[in-house]
């Protein structure tokens, strides 16, 4: 609002002073005539009063009534009073309208997005929810308002992720009669308690996920059946006494290729049957030192090995998990440490426990692996050098193999090289995993 100048002010209230003064001037003039100059003055500022109360009364009438009249002419400092009154007012409609408009667009914007959004206060209630939010969560206009969301989507698992209070990745929900349609479930919490909770329907996302796991699952299944046809056909070619020694090598290459194929397929039916299940995996108690005393046998009765493969257990707790997907996970590590270090290096596994829970580590003096390489090992098919992988019979799948095991047993996978050094791969079990040696977890 455009301050008005305080000299034009002055002049104004000046003007008035002016005024009452010439007012009390004839009072006095002609209460002398008369002999009555107390009578003069005070009718004169009876009369003055009397004014200023009239106009009080009308601009009081005009405030009350101000959206069906315009403003009065009441002259003098009262014009320069109802000026300010509608300026003021004016202002303010302004700024409502605008305010108004503002929360229309967001509003209408927040409907029109393809995605619920559903506003929740700090006692988990309902305070909004937009258009797309209804059909989605079976949620009724208004009647919904004010109820708690768990009241109203009752499915344990998200009753679960609202207590959990860990809303870093959303949740998915399988809804509808039955059962077809999936949705993301993302609470972002603000303010002091409020939360918002954005929901997607990702039912086709899901489908196209379903078609390709099942799609390489299958494959994979397809074509297991040849392959061993042609290994049991090139095993008997290879052990013909009268086979050409001209062929002797092609024939072996062939059967390398082969064994690489039946390794590819193997590990993609594993992840395919780890991908099938659900996401936490309960298992039974494992007796992992026994498992690990075996695998570093294994490794010693390999042809080539390096030459120290060591083993310490600190710690003679078990792990509860699946024990085949907990021995795959292992082994894939101990293959890996084994296969790309020289038959000069060293090996050493480690089973130890500590308040963090239990931990499987093993440390090798191979290559080691790239700092840029480290956080892509656990990606299908993710090679760092694939013509040394592929000399060693590798499928590049072992480490996405590991990761997906040490998912379903909420564990996770720690990975520390150093070039021309080695390479160290640990995985750490939570508390809740732990089967202590005394029987008690
Ligand atoms: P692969 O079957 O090829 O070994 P993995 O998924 O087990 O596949 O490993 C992925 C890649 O990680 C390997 O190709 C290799 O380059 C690297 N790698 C894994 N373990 C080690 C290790 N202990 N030392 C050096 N490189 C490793």
């Amino acid at each position: 609002m455009p301050r008005q100048p305080f000299a034009l002010t002055l002049r104004m209230w000046g003007f008035a002073a002016a005024r009452l003064l010439a007012a009390l001037t004839v009072g006095f003039v002609v209460g002398l005539a008369a002999d009555r100059v107390f009578l003069g003055l005070f009718v004169t500022l009876l009369l003055y009063v009397g004014w200023q109360l009239l106009n009080l009364f009308r601009l009081d009438h005009w405030l009350r009534h101000r959206s069906l009249m315009d403003p009065p002419m009441l002259g003098g400092i009262w014009d320069d009073v109802v000026t300010q009154v509608v300026r003021i007012h004016r202002r303010k409609r302004y700024h409502k309208q605008r305010l108004a408009t503002v929360l229309r667009e967001l509003r209408d914007s927040t409907a029109a997005l393809p995605d619920g959004v559903v506003v929740l206060n700090a006692h988990g209630e309902i305070a909004w929810f937009n258009r797309m939010a209804a059909p989605m969560l079976g949620l009724r206009g208004r009647r919904d308002i004010g109820i708690r969301i768990d009241n109203l989507i009752r499915q344990p698992e998200f009753v679960r992720y609202l207590a959990a209070a860990e809303f870093s990745v959303p949740m998915l929900l399988q809804t509808g009669a039955t059962q077809e349609t999936w949705l993301s479930l993302h609470v972002l919490p603000y303010g002091e308690g409020q939360r918002m909770l954005l929901v997607r329907d990702v039912t086709r996302a899901i489908r196209l996920e379903t078609m390709r796991k099942d799609f390489v699952a299958n494959a994979s299944h397809e074509l297991r059946s040849p392959l061993t046809v042609i290994t049991g056909y090139l095993e008997t070619l290879a052990t013909d006494p009268g086979l050409d020694p001209a062929l002797a090598p092609p024939l072996a290459e062939m059967r390398r290729q082969a064994d690489r194929m039946a390794a590819i397929i193997g590990d993609l039916l594993v992840l395919s049957r780890l991908e099938a299940k659900d996401s936490q995996v309960d298992g039974e108690s494992v007796d992992v030192v026994a498992m690990l005393a075996l695998l570093r046998k294994e490794v010693l009765a390999r042809p080539q090995h390096p030459a120290q493969v060591t083993l310490t257990i600190d710690t003679q707790d078990r792990l509860m998990g699946d024990e085949v997907e907990i021995h795959s996970a292992f082994a894939n590590l101990v293959d890996n440490a084994a296969k790309y270090t020289p038959v000069e290096g060293s090996v050493a596994m480690r089973w130890s426990r500590d308040d963090d829970g239990v931990h499987f580590s093993v440390a090798d003096t191979g290559p080691g692996i790239p700092a840029d390489a480290i956080p892509r090992l656990t990606e299908r098919f993710y090679r760092v050098d694939a013509g040394r992988s592929r000399a060693t019979g590798g499928s590049g799948l072992g480490l996405a193999i590991v990761k997906h095991v040490l998912q379903r047993h909420g564990a996770t996978l720690e990975i520390a090289s150093t070039e021309g050094r080695g390479s160290t791969f640990v995985c750490h079990f939570p508390p809740r995993r732990v089967v202590a040696a005394n029987g008690h977890s």
